[in-house]
C-alpha cells in the first residue's frame, strides 16, 4: 500500500449494522471512521420490532438502558390471530420482553455509544467510490453535503450501507440463495389506539394479508400490513384509505381505533428482496442488510444486524491481530450463514403463506375451542422443536414458542 492508512476500519453506514460494529471495534482500540450520508438523529424505513434475542444484543452492547429511558414499553406478551382464532403467550421466559424502539432513537443511541467508545462519526457524508490498489480495496472517496471531497484510507472498508448497498455493487459481491421480493408492505404510526392490558405484540394472519401492531411508547403504536402483489393497485390509488379500512376490519380494531389518529403518512414498500451475499473480499467486508437481506415479516433485520456486528468484530479483531484474512473471514461467513439460515428459510415460508381456505379454517377452529386438543398441539410442538431445528435455530424460535401460552409444569402430567 503506497500510503499508510489513517484508519483500521472505514464503515459506510451508521445505523444498526454500522454503529454497533463501530462500537465493538473501537472498544478493541481500533481506529474507526463511520460515514453516513444521512443527518442524525433521523428515522428510516422500519416497523422497529425487536424480539427478546435482539433485546439481549442491545443489552450486550450496553445500550438497552438508554433505549428504555426514552420510554419504549417492554412488550411482555405476544398475541397471534389466524382468521378468528387467537393464540396468546408471554414474549419469552419470565423477565424477557421484546421492544419496538423508533429508529430515530435507536440509531442515535447506537451511534452515541460508538462515539463514546472512540469511533469517529461523520454524518451528511456520502461514500462516492472506492480506492483500489492491485485489486485490493484500500479506502474510499467521501463527499460531504457541502461538496467537500476527500480520500480516506483504511485497512478494511465495511459496507454497512443497507439493502441498496453501493459497496456490494462496487465490489461485485456474489449473491446466493436469493429469492426476489414477494409481498408489498405498508405501515404507519398512530397515537391513541386503545392498548391491551399488558404491552402486546399483535398480529393477524387473515385471508392473504398479515397485520401487525407494535407497541412503541405510551400511546404510540406502529401498525403494519403485508399484503399481496394483486392488492397493490388498491393501495396505490389511496393508500391511507385502504390502510384504514383494513385496520378496522381486524378483530376488535374498529373499536380500539375510535380515538386514534395517524402521525404523518402511510409508508409503503413494493417488496424486499431476499439474499445472502459473500460478505468479504480483498480489503472489504459487508454486514447488516448489505450482506444478508430478507422480507421484514419476521422482524429480524435489526437484531440480525447486531448479531453480525458481534461476529464480524470478533473476526476482524483476530485479523487485525495477525490472523489470516481468508481463513478468518470464511469462518465468519460460515458462522453467519449457519446462524441465520434457519430463520431465513422460515421467513420465506411465512412470506409464501397464502389463505388457508374454509376446510382448514374449520379444523383450526375445532382445535382451538378444545383445550385438550390445543394442549396436545402445543406439547407436540414443544417436543418436536428441538429435533426439527438445529441448536442455533432452536435458540431463535422465540418466534414460534412465544405463541404457546404458558402452562404450569404441574399441569403437564
Ligand atoms: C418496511 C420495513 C419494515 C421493517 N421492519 C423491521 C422490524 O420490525 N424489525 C426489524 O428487526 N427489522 C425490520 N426491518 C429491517 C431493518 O430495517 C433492517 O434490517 C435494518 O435497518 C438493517 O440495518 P443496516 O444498518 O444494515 O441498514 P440501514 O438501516 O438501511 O442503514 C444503512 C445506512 O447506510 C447509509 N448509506 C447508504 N449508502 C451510503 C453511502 N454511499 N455513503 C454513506 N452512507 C450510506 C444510509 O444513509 C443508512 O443510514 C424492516 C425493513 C423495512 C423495509
Amino acid at each position: 500500500m503506497s500510503t499508510h492508512p489513517e484508519y483500521d476500519a472505514l464503515i459506510v453506514g451508521g445505523r444498526a449494522a454500522g454503529a454497533s460494529l463501530a462500537q465493538l471495534l473501537a472498544k478493541q482500540g481500533r481506529r474507526v471512521l463511520v460515514a453516513d450520508r444521512d443527518e442524525f438523529p433521523s428515522d428510516t424505513m422500519s416497523t422497529h420490532f425487536m424480539n427478546m434475542i435482539a433485546v439481549g444484543a442491545l443489552k450486550r452492547l450496553g445500550v438497552l438502558d438508554d433505549i428504555l429511558a426514552a420510554g419504549f414499553r417492554r412488550i411482555t406478551r405476544h398475541r397471534a390471530w389466524i382468521d378468528d382464532c387467537c393464540f396468546e403467550g408471554p414474549a419469552g421466559p419470565p423477565g424477557a420482553f421484546s421492544l419496538a424502539p423508533r429508529r430515530i432513537v435507536l440509531d442515535a443511541v447506537l451511534l452515541d455509544h460508538a462515539v463514546k467508545a472512540g469511533a469517529r462519526f461523520e454524518q451528511r457524508t456520502r461514500v462516492d467510490s472506492l480506492l483500489r490498489e492491485d485489486g485490493q480495496v484500500v479506502g474510499a472517496v467521501l463527499q460531504t453535503t457541502g461538496g467537500e471531497r476527500r480520500e480516506v484510507r483504511a485497512r478494511v472498508l465495511i459496507g454497512a450501507d443497507g439493502k441498496s448497498s453501493k459497496v456490494a455493487e462496487w465490489v461485485g459481491a456474489q449473491e446466493y440463495d436469493a429469492v426476489p421480493a414477494m409481498r408489498p408492505g405498508y405501515y404507519a404510526y398512530f397515537h391513541g389506539v386503545e392498548p391491551r392490558p399488558e404491552p402486546t405484540l399483535e398480529f393477524w394472519f387473515g385471508g392473504d394479508q398479515i397485520g401487525f401492531v407494535f407497541p412503541m411508547r405510551e400511546g404510540e403504536d406502529c401498525i403494519a400490513f403485508e399484503i399481496q402483489p394483486e392488492d397493490f393497485d388498491e393501495f396505490r390509488s389511496d393508500h391511507a384509505a385502504a390502510f384504514d379500512a383494513r385496520v378496522r376490519r381486524l378483530p376488535d380494531m374498529a373499536r380500539r381505533m375510535q380515538n386514534a389518529h395517524l402521525e404523518g403518512k402511510v409508508i409503503g414498500v413494493k417488496g424486499i428482496d431476499n439474499y445472502f451475499r459473500k460478505p468479504y473480499g480483498p480489503g472489504w467486508a459487508l454486514t447488516g442488510d448489505a450482506g444478508y437481506l430478507k422480507d421484514p415479516i419476521t422482524g429480524l433485520g435489526i437484531g440480525d444486524a447486531l448479531e453480525q456486528a458481534f461476529m464480524l468484530a470478533e473476526a476482524l479483531g483476530a485479523w487485525f491481530d495477525g490472523a489470516d484474512w481468508e481463513a478468518t473471514m470464511s469462518a465468519f461467513q460460515q458462522k453467519r450463514d449457519q446462524t441465520m439460515k434457519p430463520m431465513y428459510d422460515a421467513t420465506l415460508d411465512y412470506v409464501r403463506m397464502r389463505d388457508i381456505g374454509p376446510a382448514e379454517q374449520a379444523l383450526l377452529r375445532a382445535v382451538v375451542i378444545s383445550p385438550t386438543l390445543m394442549r396436545s398441539v402445543a406439547y407436540a410442538m414443544v417436543a418436536q422443536l428441538p429435533s426439527l431445528l438445529s441448536p442455533a435455530a432452536y435458540g431463535r424460535t422465540a418466534f414460534v414458542s412465544r405463541f404457546l401460552w404458558p402452562v404450569p409444569e404441574a399441569a403437564k402430567t
